[in-house]
């Protein structure tokens, strides 16, 4: 069987690791950035606050955090970490020197994975770090794969349902529209009856490999929606960039030439159908504007298919 793209995509290499270092002390935080430099991609901050703000925009793998700091402490930072649904997968490794039973139970009760005391072992360290990164790297793996339509590699509506709040959360707080383009393959019962059905979900992989091509921007979405139909989030997209990428799916189809001898235009096309969501309309849905979409589909099928309707 070919190797999907889209699925070829989601394992990451462990080398790939964001290690984030949170120590108020500048020294710890260069010896550990030595001890680990050459395996992970590791940054440092110096405050619980800073570590916050770096899990929000950074997304690391793993932290070593220090338990004692200036600012809000370490236990502190873990829990706020933890507290937050955005963050809370993040394993959390303490970088401690505390002796005490209670301190340490503190600890555990926030939400870490473990301990490293100091002073810091390269060895232990080196070990630790590696152990707790590949278990996260495998339960993303895991939790992306939960997400993927087996077929195609594009996401599946069960992660539709999960991402779709939220990124009409994000639309509303940063005030940028998201479109939706629906997309559905025409006559593709005629292209089974052809060729079979085998052959019909080789088609549907490279109609996904197609579209995924198309999106260059790694923050658009692409999704399995139905049987032969997928859909795009593209995210801060307005209508007319949105007609753009529509329009260059089309293209690319045509370019491509997957013979299809029972349909109009003798290859393998798409009806499209594109809505924008606007924040600024306060009552507004993103999932009106699907259903949006929806219709223009109908309507690009009901005019001649092969075409986009906005
Ligand atoms: P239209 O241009 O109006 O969209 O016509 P159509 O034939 O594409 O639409 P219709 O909804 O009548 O048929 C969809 C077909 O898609 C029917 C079904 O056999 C096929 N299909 C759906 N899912 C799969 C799949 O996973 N694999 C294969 N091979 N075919 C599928
Ligand atoms: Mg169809
Ligand atoms: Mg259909």
């Amino acid at each position: 069987m070919e190797k999907l793209k889209l699925k070829s995509k989601l394992k990451r290499p462990i080398s790939d690791g964001k290690i984030l270092i949170v120590d108020d002390e500048p020294i710890n935080c260069e010896i550990m950035q030595h001890m680990l430099g050459d395996l992970y991609k590791v940054s440092s901050v110096c405050s619980g606050e800073e570590a916050i703000e770096a899990c929000l925009s950074d997304k690391p793998d793993l932290i070593l955090l220090d338990v004692m700091m200036r600012g809000i402490s370490g236990i502190e930072t873990c829990r706020l970490i933890k507290d937050n649904e955005e963050t809370q997968h993040i394993p959390i490794i303490f970088i401690t020197s505390l002796q005490e039973e209670q301190q340490e139970a503190d600890c555990w009760d926030a939400g870490a994975v473990d301990f490293v005391t100091k002073p810091v072992l390269r060895v232990e360290l080196r070990n630790r770090v590696r152990a707790h990164l590949t278990h996260k790297m495998q339960t993303d793996l895991l939790l992306s794969l939960s997400y993927v339509d087996k077929l195609t590699g594009a996401y599946n509506r069960h992660f539709l349902d999960d991402v779709l709040p939220k990124i009409e959360k994000q639309s509303k707080r940063k005030d940028t529209p998201i479109s939706v383009m629906m997309m559905d393959i025409d006559w593709f019962k005629l292209y089974n009856d052809e060729y079979g059905h085998l052959k019909g979900d080789q088609c549907l992989r490279e109609v996904a490999d197609n579209i995924a091509e198309v999106l260059t921007r790694p923050v658009d979405l692409l999704f399995r929606f139905g049987g032969e139909e997928f859909m795009v989030l593209l995210i801060d997209t307005n209508k007319e960039g949105a007609l753009h990428v529509a329009n260059e799916v089309l293209e690319t189809l045509r370019l491509k030439g997957i013979p299809h001898p029972k349909s109009l235009f003798s290859y393998v096309s798409l009806s499209i159908g594109v809505a924008t969501f606007l924040p600024s309309d306060n009552d507004g849905m993103l999932a009106d504007t699907i259903q949006q979409a929806d219709k223009q589909l109908y309507k690009a099928k009901s005019t001649g298919r092969n075409q986009v309707k906005v």
